[in-house]
């Protein structure tokens, strides 16, 4: 491997012989003698390739006189259309300009933003190749050096000194391992280096992430900086783990927290451990049974008195002010906050925000979520007194690169609940290890790094724009099966505006008409305005909530987003059953409809497939293929259940099955109308561990208090809470779950994941986590 690649950006000519094009042929050499690798452009158009897919650039040497390349004629000189590329897609990275002896340019009648951008130059015939090679090898070197991220750049510079280890991890940088064929084939599958550089924490040169001393805590303040936060805190088990760290910080036992009902299980988990009384909020829902934001008028002050009020719990608590709020952003399906209306709203309820920007944390990145995002609230934003304290925290490793389990939590602290960072860091202790993986801090270190500069917006825009042709492409093959009018006229869609209009001159496009500019930069496409129908969702206005473009959800045909059946339906699970056995794996299957992400690792070819999946799927299902064709593997599982059935015929059946139980407006119903709380989450766990619980059948669980949650995935938010009653035996949530149940039953191998609830193999009955009656 070499130790980085030099772009050479020059018009040389290989058939031109002497002069200068041997002399820039000499240099090449030479830099390549310095264990450098030369990529050579001999257009702007070549240039810009090279930019864009070597991220392995340590410095370029860029011609002024670049021909342009392609046809194409700019308004500037080639070299001045690469040199504002290259500041566009890196920070520093040092630019040598080659001057030509022919042209008569001098320095003086170059622009001063070019002065400014390159670090020197050169004139091939004044110097020896040997020198020239030099300059460029010490710049190159220089820069690879300064790209590294704190941590990184101490733990390689650690490895490399070769120490003798006498402390944990007993491995003692893989040797241990060496000493056995179960320990060698380990070794071997991962390398030296990763058990090099599992250290223990008594190697002081690296700091220590308890102390937030040394590089580790250079590390943080790095990232503190990239992500606009005032503190930020490496977390190594998931951002599980910083949700629970937060929430045990901002609440204690008998306090009121005010929470998203749509959040993660580590929420809850916070709950049960600090104790506190948990006040629901709402979100609203969609026809496809989509969860959306919490609605503004949700959030607003009265409606949370109400919520507080009509509360059983809250009447037993310490006050009743909330301490603490905290709701997801964005949500699984892309939905994200106007954070700063949002902090305002929440601010006269409570003194703390919380925004679990799990699938989020790449938002500062991208100017289409400007104000979206949690640190996004500060005294600029939002002056005055009432500035809540706002904490984010993100799964770095979900949608940033960084090792799994990779998480931070950030921090803006206001004067009405100031986080004092020593006792913050009592919680984090709390939920932390005294044995960090020194590779994971490294990767957090790494995975803000990638993000700083230029380079982080180049990123995330390349995300956002193939996710923007991936949904175009989606609409216009849908029109063309419409226009070719030989087939039936069904197909999938992308959940997205049907038209957009360009702030600036008013014009409006269909979607899939729009200019792909206006979809990359402007958020205004991809608010939800407050009436619109694509989306479905009631009681928004204007701005208030986003559509994430990465975040891609198809939506099959059978209900749309208002919730009114169609005769004909092609339910999601189906689809994604068979999407699995082309090797595509998408991220969330709902009734009707599906999600993929288009994170940084986002190709053309990637997205290619699954749209050609997409329409197989639809000539397999027109064609009326038998099941044994499509998906062999579910027929060999359950061979009487769908022997001699074709697509089509499961399709119907199962769309047939769901609107006649009606499941989408029984979640809905189940969702809206929260059971009544009883008892706080704490409480029901300590008889879950006292064996005051008891696991009981769906058919018997009538007015019974739950002691855990109930999940049901798709859509991934709980139904049921602990301390929760599960209501009459025809309440809505015991008959959606009986739906549910019974689905199940009907089409064995589509079976809904829940997270609560145990299944009984041989009869498939529901049973869930109840609190015995003598204990209440
Ligand atoms: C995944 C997720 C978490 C937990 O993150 P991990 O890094 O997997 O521990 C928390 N909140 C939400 C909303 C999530 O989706």
């Amino acid at each position: 491997m070499a130790d980085g690649t030099i772009l050479f950006a020059l018009r040389e000519d290989p058939s031109h012989q002497g002069g200068e094009g041997d002399q820039l042929r000499r240099i090449s050499r030479a830099v390549e003698g310095h264990g450098l690798e030369v990529r050579w452009a001999r257009t702007e158009t070549d240039a810009r390739a090279v930019l864009r897919t070597e991220a392995g650039l340590a410095a370029a040497v860029v011609a002024w006189d670049l021909p342009h390349g392609g046809g194409g004629e700019g308004a500037e000189p080639g070299g001045a259309a690469v040199l504002r590329r290259i500041g566009k897609r890196f920070t520093g990275l040092p630019v040598l300009l080659v001057m030509t002896e022919e042209a008569d340019e001098d320095l003086d009648r170059l622009p001063l933003w070019v002065a400014e951008a390159v670090v020197g130059y050169v004139w091939p015939l004044e110097d020896t190749p040997a020198f020239i090679a030099g300059r460029i090898a010490t710049a190159a070197h220089a820069y690879r050096e300064a790209v590294l991220p704190p941590f990184f750049k101490a733990l390689r510079r650690f490895d490399e000194a070769h120490e003798y280890s006498w402390h944990t991890p007993a491995h003692a940088g893989g040797v241990a391992f060496l000493k056995s064929p179960v320990g060698r084939a380990f070794f071997d599958y991962f390398g030296e280096r990763l058990f090099r550089s599992d250290l223990s924490i008594s190697v002081e040169e690296l700091g220590s992430l308890f102390g937030h001393s040394g590089p580790i805590g250079d590390a943080e303040r790095n990232a503190a900086r990239i992500f606009g936060a005032e503190r930020t805190c490496f977390v190594l088990h998931g951002n599980s783990t910083a949700d629970r760290m937060v929430g045990h910080f901002c609440v204690s036992r008998d306090e009121i927290a005010l929470v998203d009902r749509n959040c993660h299980k580590s929420v809850l988990h916070g709950l049960v451990l600090s104790g506190a009384r948990p006040v629901y909020l709402v979100p609203t829902r969609n026809g496809y049974g989509l969860a959306g934001p919490l609605p503004p008028a949700g959030i607003a002050a009265a409606a949370v008195a109400d919520r507080i009020a009509g509360n059983p719990l809250a009447h037993g608590a310490l006050s009743a002010d909330a301490e603490y709020a905290v709701l997801t952003n964005s949500t699984y399906d892309g939905l994200c906050y106007d954070a700063v209306q949002v902090a305002r709203e929440l601010a006269a309820s409570t003194p703390r925000v919380h925004f679990d920007e799990a699938w989020f944390a790449y938002a500062r990145f991208h100017p289409l979520y400007a104000g979206r995002y949690g640190m996004s609230v500060g005294p600029d934003t939002f002056p005055g007194p009432q500035r809540p304290t706002v904490f984010s925290t993100q799964s770095t490793h979900k949608l940033l690169a960084a090792l799994s389990q990779g998480a931070m939590v950030h921090v803006r602290s206001s004067p009405r609940a100031p986080v004092e960072p020593e006792r913050f860091d009592e919680a984090a202790m709390m939920h932390g290890t005294t044995s960090p993986f020194y590779p994971a801090i490294a990767s957090l270190d790494v995975a803000a790094g990638m993000m700083d500069g230029p380079q982080g917006h180049w990123l995330i825009d390349e995300a956002v724009t193939e996710a923007v042709r991936f949904r175009q492409a989606v609409v216009r093959t849908a029109r063309r099966i419409a226009a070719a009018g030989d087939r039936p006229e069904w197909f999938f869609g992308a959940w997205q505006p049907e038209t957009v209009t360009d702030p600036e001159t008013g014009e409006q496009y269909a979607f899939a008409d729009a200019p792909a500019e206006l979809l990359r930069t402007r958020p205004e496409c991809w608010q939800l305005g407050p009436d619109a129908a694509w989306h479905g969702f009631r009681g928004l206005t204007e701005g208030y909530c986003l559509l994430d473009p990465v975040k891609v959800t198809l939506t099959c045909p059978g209900v749309d987003a208002a919730g009114r059946w169609q005769d004909r339906g092609v339910p999601a699970r189906v689809l994604t059953a068979y999407l699995e056995t082309r090797s595509i794996l998408v991220e969330k299957t709902d009734t009707y409809s599906t999600l993929v992400l288009f994170s940084m690792g986002i190709t053309k070819g990637k997205w290619g497939t699954l749209l050609d999946a997409l329409t197989d799927f639809k000539a397999l299902h027109d064609a009326r293929t038998p099941l044994g064709h499509v998906l062999p593997g579910l027929l060999r599982a359950y061979p009487r259940r769908y022997d001699g059935m074709t697509l089509d015929e499961l399709c119907q059946s199962m769309h047939d099955h769901l609107r006649g139980s009606d499941l989408v407006t029984l979640l809905d119903t189940a969702f809206r109308q929260l059971p009544r709380p009883v008892v706080p989450p704490q409480w029901c766990y300590q008889q879950l561990i006292r064996s005051g619980t008891e696991r009981v059948r769906i058919a018997d669980a009538a007015d019974r208090v739950a002691a855990a949650m109930v999940t049901v995935t798709p859509p991934g938010i709980p139904v049921l809470m602990p301390g929760e009653t599960t209501g009459a035996a025809d309440g809505p949530l015991l008959r959606y779950l009986r739906a549910l149940e019974s689905f199940d039953r009907a089409f064995p191998g589509f079976g809904s994941e829940t997270h609560g609830v145990t299944v009984d193999a041989a009869t498939g009955d529901y049973r869930i986590e109840c609190v015995r009656p003598e204990r209440l």
